[in-house]
């Protein structure tokens, strides 16, 4: 499959999906991250920002590509559709990952709706979570037990925003995976809304196994016939 990954800012998507990324990136998949705005002015200056994104995308082992706008005016019309259109086009997307459209930042809310009308051909569009999501309500969990590690590492190259000014907490990011974890049945999770989700459908290789271990059982349609037999 072919991956593109959208987030407004530096940190973005990997604190929304950077271990379902790994997953993708661990059986082959080309995964592109895309963020739309400049580097955001913070503490550090412009130019380490990009370089903690450029290393973050590398231990994801991403390509990566910058939108361009300023930050905190990325547009909701045309000039983003018209960006994240060429990204589309130029990865080839099987599947977008972008923000969940209810959000309190003006730039997450005009990315995902952006990538919404760009990604009207895609296959699948998933929406992830950021720390300013106001609702959200996830029906695909991707399990990202192996590859949690490998997102914490990601953000942790952020060091501008993990460490100077604590705008991510690396603790609360691995709580997060355990909570949408223990929602999906699961260790941890990723968790995402979706418009569109065509479904693949391939037999998991530890299923044959476990139907034929599984011990014979009386036939249920045969009880079903005894009970509507005794209610007659
Ligand atoms: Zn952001």
């Amino acid at each position: 499959m072919r991956v593109l990954a959208v987030g407004a800012h530096p940190d973005d998507i990997e604190l929304g999906c950077a271990g379902a990324l790994l997953r993708h990136v661990e059986v082959g998949d080309e995964v592109t991250m895309l963020v739309m705005s400049e580097v955001e002015h913070g503490p550090q200056g412009v130019v380490s920002r990009a370089q903690e994104q450029e290393h973050a995308a590398r231990i994801i082992g991403a390509q990566l590509l910058w939108g361009g706008f300023p930050d905190n005016e990325i547009p909701a019309g045309r000039a983003s559709v018209a960006v994240l259109d060429a990204a589309v086009r130029s990865t080839g997307a099987d599947i977008v990952y972008v923000h969940a459209p209810a959000d309190t930042h003006q730039d997450h809310v005009a990315t995902s709706q952006s990538a919404h009308a760009a990604s009207r051909r895609t296959a699948r569009v998933l929406y992830y979570q950021s720390p300013s999501t106001t609702t959200f309500a996830p029906s695909v969990f991707v399990d990202v037990e192996s590859t949690m590690r490998g997102k914490l590492a990601a953000l942790e190259a952020h060091w501008s925003q993990v460490t100077q000014c604590a705008m991510v907490d690396l603790e609360a990011v691995e709580a997060g995976c355990r909570y949408w974890g223990s929602r999906a049945r699961i260790g941890y999770a990723e968790p995402f809304e979706t418009t569109r989700f065509v479904w693949d459908i391939v037999r998991p290789a530890k299923a044959d196994n476990a139907f034929v271990e599984r011990a014979p059982e009386a036939d249920p349609l045969e009880h079903l016939a005894s009970v509507s037999t005794l209610s007659r």
